[in-house]
């Protein structure tokens, strides 16, 4: 499995550049920019998701691609908002960049490093005759803000003399006034058909301590006036964000035409990353886990970046799910199936096969003697001999799957039955030579005989055999803890749902069973993934499996998709 983006980049690139590479490209070529340099800028406040993947494989990937003319991408905390931000957060979006695969070296920023900065453009812009300190109350603003037919009303203190903001604004920040008694707006067009343009506040007081400043501040800039300074002053090329951005973008370009900022960014937004089945709202996250809906952010249920990777997604697998989604100007969602399919054929390809036996049935194996014991040599992968074998025990007691046994076979049903032959994966074939029922009927145990000379794949003459079966040794083998996952919404999607989507919750998203596993797998370290042969892929968790006293394996996906069959059906 390719490791470093780089490494898969080959097959990765699109046969076309998607429109944002072009512009790039273009403007490298023009020699309007000699290198290029991006940002990836989340708020400090939520874990991230899938939806960041997808900003993180544009920016970081971008990057990548032109990193020979010196392209970077900066890795900045935007936490000019004092109030919902937490170190937690911080560490893990590290941790999860850097898990993507991405690496932002020397450029980590925080937006809130440049507070000073800030204030100065916006002392700049009264100076200006640019901006303006607004006493109304904010109901007052939003009534003679207008709407799109009816143009705004200017305020009372719209022309208020310079120094008059200027003294009421040096007054905010010295902390003389109540939170809603002021704010700082820019002087723009209150009759413009762009609503972000009619005068909007760039600052308002917040008596919060920040995480960064503690109570240095009292006064904090509004996201759209902080956004453009922070780019232009790290000298950010392209500034790319999604589309709900697009008409605040003239606002964006008015505070770099109109502030001292030491370059010129340019905003160009993309559609964001929207998938069946999931929900992407920090805020709806945030409250599945506060309420105890999954047990956690990194719930391998969730589609945060630390809930895949504890599901055992490989992270490879994400980026070329990124690419392949693609980057364009159109909303649309995803199908969660795409993803899945992703992770599947990644897997496919690069995790070892083991066995586990789900629903457990005894055979005794009556030809082979007690007390005996057998190291049977069984390939890791079928296709990829590099993986090379391990060595399985084998004793006088296995166990095998209860589907795998039928008392009245039906046509077309080649595994175990009474007087039938069936090979167990890597080993001999047996043939079912009697088997036991309880009262209910239910059969209990099967007894079976060894066929001799039939190790490793040879079929004699005249043994019918077709299939082969997974089993465990139930001497050695051990039990495991398995967590069947499956999509933590039962509706395609779940933030239309009538009843909200704490109403769609699938309550068959978590499933708990106990299995037997080959022996080495108890002892397997924790994020160790693989596939369960004729089962699906597993990963060690990352929090509760503990080697050699406490196994317990997540599903990552299984091997195929059954929910589309479901659906179907
Ligand atoms: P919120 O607005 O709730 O804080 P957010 O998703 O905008 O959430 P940020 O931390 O501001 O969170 O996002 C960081 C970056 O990730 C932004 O540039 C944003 O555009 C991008 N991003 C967020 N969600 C998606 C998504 N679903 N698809 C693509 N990019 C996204
Ligand atoms: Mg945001």
């Amino acid at each position: 499995m390719p490791d470093s983006i780089l490494d898969s980049a080959p097959d990765l690139r699109p046969a076309k550049l998607d429109f944002i590479r072009e512009i790039i490209t273009a403007d490298l070529a023009s020699g309007k920019h000699a290198t290029t340099i991006t940002r990836f800028p989340p708020e400090p406040n939520g874990y991230l998701h899938i939806g960041h993947a997808k900003s993180i494989c544009l920016n970081f990937g971008i990057a990548q691609e032109n990193a020979a003319s010196g392209a970077r991408c900066h890795l900045r905390f935007d936490d000019t908002n004092p109030e919902k931000e937490e170190l937690e957060y911080v560490e893990s979006i590290k941790t999860d960049v850097k898990w993507l695969g991405f690496d932002w070296g020397e450029y980590l920023y925080y937006a809130s490093d440049y507070f000073e900065f800030y204030y100065q453009c916006a002392v700049h812009l009264i100076e200006q005759g640019k901006a303006y300190v607004e006493q109304q109350s904010a109901e007052e603003m939003r009534a003679n803000r207008g709407n799109l037919t009816q143009p705004g009303v200017h305020s009372p203190h719209r022309d208020r003399p310079l120094k008059e903001s200027l003294d009421l604004f040096a007054r905010m920040r010295a902390g003389d006034f109540k939170e809603g008694e002021c704010v700082l707006r820019a002087k723009i067009d209150m009759a413009s058909p762009n609503l972000n343009l009619r005068d909007p506040v760039i600052y308002r007081i917040l008596h919060a301590e920040h995480h960064n400043t503690g109570s240095a501040w009292c006064i904090y800039p509004m996201y759209d006036f902080a956004h453009p300074l922070e780019d232009a002053l790290e000298h950010i090329t392209h500034s790319l964000c999604t589309l709900e951005f697009e008409n605040h973008r003239p606002l964006y370009d008015w505070f770099i035409d109109n502030c001292p900022v030491p370059s010129k960014p340019r905003q160009i937004e993309f559609a964001r990353l929207n998938l069946s089945y999931t929900i992407m709202s920090k805020r709806k996250l945030l409250q599945l886990v506060q309420e105890g809906h999954v047990c956690g952010w990194d719930d391998p249920r969730l589609p945060t970046l630390s809930g895949i990777r504890r599901r055992g997604y490989p992270a490879a697998a994400l980026r070329h799910f990124c690419r392949r989604v693609g980057i364009t100007k159109f909303n649309g969602t995803t199908d969660v199936a795409l993803l899945e399919f992703d992770v599947r054929d990644f897997l496919n390809s690069s995790a070892p096969r083991r066995m586990a036996v789900l629903d457990p049935l005894k055979v005794i194996l009556e030809n082979h003697l007690p007390g005996t014991l057998e190291q049977v040599d069984i390939p890791n992968h079928p296709q990829n001999p590099d993986a090379g074998v391990r060595q399985v025990t084998l004793s006088r007691e296995i166990w095998i799957e209860r589907d795998d046994f039928m008392e009245v076979p039906p046509k077309k049903f080649y595994r175990l039955g009474p007087d039938r032959h069936v090979r167990l994966r890597g080993a001999h074939i047996i043939r079912c030579t009697s088997y036991e029922k309880d009262a209910d009927g239910k059969v209990t145990l099967v007894r079976a005989e060894v066929l001799p000379g039939t190790l490793g794949a040879s079929t004699p003459e005249g043994v019918e055999c077709r299939a082969a079966i997974h089993w465990v040794d139930a001497t050695h083998g051990a039990d495991a803890e398995l967590r069947i996952y499956e999509r933590l919404f039962s509706v395609e999607d779940p933030d239309a749902a009538e009843g909200g989507f704490l109403s769609v919750i699938n309550p068959q998203s978590l499933t708990t069973i106990t299995a037997k596993i080959e022996p080495c797998l108890a002892t397997a370290e924790p994020g160790f993934a693989c596939q369960f042969e004729r089962i699906g892929y597993f990963v060690a968790d990352s929090a509760d499996h503990q080697p050699g006293r406490k196994p317990v394996f997540n599903r990552t996906v299984a091997l195929r998709d059954s929910w589309a069959k479901k659906a179907g059906a």
